[in-house]
């Protein structure tokens, strides 16, 4: 059942991010993050809904790791960590932001705390610009400034965005939260001196499917092949691909199916003035007179 599948997911996700929460990342490459919770959402039986996310600093979103990945974890570092189980297709998406130095604790509870107050307004019929202006004021109140050009989405059975923008800002417009429908709320949160925004970076490092049309390259229909059977139209990494295939080959194949149009690759977002940025996320299922978040700890 559907709602089951989300809950059961749920359970994974945030059993696995609370894990992600308290562990000592200091010293560990990129590569060993996202192996290391990839392999624990699969541990407890589900597979992982897209690449885990590991985006540091002034990186908003979108940086997952390169096969052998080399970048280390400082004591300096501001850690977005973010992962997504399903079950049948069926998503969490939750995210947690690590952080080792005390100056940046108040940027993390602002995220933390945008989400909590999100979390705690939400019923059906709930109106997403609503939720956006809850968001934006615990955040201002805190002294911080939320990225206005980020925002929390609905879900779909294998797929992430599913058409509906959750805001992190007040604005105009929108839609009401509809019963037993799933969403995403990832308020993510930049000092005084950050513009607010992100911007496209050069890496691109997760990718999905955007059609299944033949390239006419046997070996890159291969993999196209593969990809759908595996992710179908989730996210993935070229960590992913390269279980049974040469790193070249496999990077040369992508290429091509990117070049036809059949992969879509995603630039990491990076804050327009370079600031470091947090992140907090749940997934969430609004009720007749609440909410039930499927992936609270
Ligand atoms: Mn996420
Ligand atoms: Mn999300």
């Amino acid at each position: 059942m559907q709602t089951e599948d989300y809950i059961k997911a749920g359970k994974i996700a945030s059993e696995v991010r609370e894990m992600v929460r308290v562990k000592d990342w200091i010293g560990k490459t990129v590569y060993e993050i996202c192996e290391w919770v990839e392999d624990e959402i699969k541990k407890r039986g589900a597979k992982c809904a897209f690449p885990v996310n590991t985006s540091i600093n002034e990186v908003a979103a979108h940086y997952t790791a390169e096969p052998n990945d080399p970048i280390t974890i400082k004591d300096t570092d501001l850690v977005k960590i973010d992962l997504g189980a399903q079950i049948n297709g069926y998503i969490a998406d939750t995210a947690v932001t690590v952080c080792y130095d005390p100056q940046y604790d108040g940027l993390v509870q602002a995220a933390e705390e945008g989400l909590a107050n999100a979390m705690s307004m939400i019923k059906a019929g709930v109106k997403a610009s609503d939720i956006g202006r809850t968001i934006e004021t615990t955040i201002k109140q805190l002294g911080y400034k939320p990225i206005a050009n980020l925002s929390g989405h609905s879900l779909e059975q294998y797929t992430i965005h599913a058409g509906k923008s959750i805001p992190n800002i007040w604005s105009i417009g929108g839609f009401s939260l509809s019963e037993n429908s799933a969403y995403a709320c990832e308020p993510f949160v930049t000092t005084s001196e950050g513009g607010g925004f992100v911007r496209n970076g050069q890496i691109k490092n997760i990718f999905a499917i955007n059609s299944r049309k033949k390239t006419k390259d046997p070996e890159a229909d291969k993999l196209l092949d593969f990809i759908w059977e595996n992710f179908n139209m989730l996210p993935f990494a070229l960590r992913w691909i390269t279980k049974d295939r040469e790193e070249k080959e496999a990077r040369d194949l992508l290429n091509i199916l990117i070049k036809k149009k059949a992969v879509q690759a995603y630039p990491v977002l990076i804050e327009v003035n370079e600031q470091r940025v947090a992140q907090a996320e749940h997934t969430f299922i609004p009720t007749e007179n609440g909410v039930t978040v499927t992936t609270k700890a």
